[in-house]
């Protein structure tokens, strides 16, 4: 099909042509002496974005699963229980690892559409007085139902209870995209990937994890073998990896790292937070609704959008992909069929993401869904004409990367 796949599913998302470049290298010996001055300093940097200083951060060649995992088997024994609040396909994958790994899981499940509930997991934490609960397990962003759930407000409870539990986040949708807070929120497990808001292919996994989570290394029973931090943590310290690392993936987060720091995280956050907002417009205006139940957890990186009863929403997808070739998120576990995801994340701006509004447009239309072309474009443009960005100057001469789309940064670097 001629043009290009519009990619809006809540990841892999786009891989900006200059990640793309950075990849594009011949083979080096990953035991040089040169190969720590890659590294050191990605370790290090990793944690601005993590936003932790006294945590570690990590970097597998994995996923985020292969993250769940290592948080898990590096901190906890076969036959500790922990707490997991569950409220999507995602948690509900975090759940079965855990179990997997032989732990005994008491899981709180919430109404699909919603998120974390503090309350329940204050209560929970308060009965258990002999702190047998060794974790707390949340996810920050759930990808399945487009919902965002307050990370500090479950450290809070989980203070308030006095609870000694690990405190273990899923943001595989969320880091980078979403303000993310790895030591104001005392999240001692951060769990990600490097496919969504990191823009780079899937294939590495990263991990934050806090000293007292790293601490609990030598008494955790868990059989691990490819996820040892120790491991990790012994080759880490001179710049090396324990086994072979994928070299052009270390290439591509270097430069991810640098396009997240030129643009700043603040601004990043603002700019998912006014595509978002236009996405939200534009479901309004279709007259359809979201999956998350209340604006307050309504994600900023996918929005998952409920077809009317009766529609399926698997045939949105399908047209849109096969006729449009607009690729949309689809629904997963309890609520396949019934909606669709646009994900809003990671190298985009406002006139990718009315194209691909527009093409949903086309989809709804053609599988049977009344709704009026152009009123979700028309919407989405409304808040993006209302909450414009400053016009920069039009050599780009002088003007500070810092708060400017990465697309055009990049238009702008190749100018000069
Ligand atoms: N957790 C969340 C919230 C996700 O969205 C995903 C993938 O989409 C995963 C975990 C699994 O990550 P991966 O596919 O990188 O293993």
């Amino acid at each position: 099909m001629p043009g290009r796949n519009a990619l809006f599913v809540p990841g892999p998302t786009n891989t900006p042509d200059r990640i793309l470049r950075a990849m594009h290298r011949a083979m080096e010996d990953h035991r040089s002496s040169s190969f720590p001055a890659l590294t050191l300093p990605i370790l290090s940097d990793l944690r601005r974005v993590f936003r932790t200083e006294t945590g570690q951060c990590f970097v597998f060649p994995a996923t985020g699963t292969g993250m769940w995992e290592a948080a898990l088997a590096n901190t906890l024994s076969p036959g500790d229980r922990v707490l997991a609040s569950r409220y999507g396909q995602f948690g509900h994958l975090f759940v079965d690892c855990a179990q997997r790994l032989g732990l005994r899981v008491d899981v709180q499940d919430e109404a699909w559409g919603t998120g974390a509930n503090p309350d329940r997991i204050e209560e929970a934490l308060r009965a258990d007085t002999a702190h047998e609960i060794k974790g707390v397990l949340v996810v920050h962003n759930e990808t399945a139902t487009g919902v965002t759930s307050d990370i500090a407000a479950v450290r809070r409870a989980i203070d308030a209870a006095r609870h000694p539990a690990l405190l273990y986040v899923d943001t595989v949708s969320g880091m980078v995209s979403l303000p993310f807070e790895m030591d104001a929120w005392g999240v001692d497990a951060a769990i990600t990937g490097s496919q969504k808001g990191f823009m780079l292919p899937a294939g590495l996994g990263l991990l934050g994890m806090s000293r007292r989570a790293l601490g609990r290394r030598e008494s955790a029973r868990c059989a691990r073998v490819f996820f040892d931090l120790g491991d990790m943590m012994a080759a880490n310290a001179s710049g090396y990896f324990p086994y072979t690392p994928s070299l052009p993936m270390l290439y591509g987060l270097r430069e991810s790292i640098d396009m997240i720091f030129e643009e700043g995280l603040d601004a990043i956050h603002a700019r998912h937070h006014r595509l978002a907002e236009g996405c939200r417009a534009a479901v309004r205006g279709w007259g359809l609704s979201l999956c998350a139940r209340e604006p307050r957890w309504a994600s900023d990186t996918v929005s998952a959008v409920m077809v009317p009863p009766g529609a399926d929403g698997a045939a949105v997808i399908d047209i849109a992909f096969r006729r449009y070739d607009l690729a949309l998120g689809a629904g997963l576990g309890q609520v396949a069929g019934r909606l669709f995801r646009i994900g809003h994340l990671g190298d985009l701006n406002e006139v990718m993401l009315l194209g691909a509004l527009a093409g949903v447009e086309l989809a709804l239309r053609d599988a049977g869904i009344g709704i009026a072309l152009g009123s979700g474009v028309a919407a989405a443009q409304a808040h993006f004409g209302a909450t414009a960005t400053p016009l920069p100057p039009r050599d780009g001469a002088g003007s500070p990367d810092a708060g400017r789309p990465m697309a055009n940064r990049e238009r702008v670097a190749v100018a000069r």
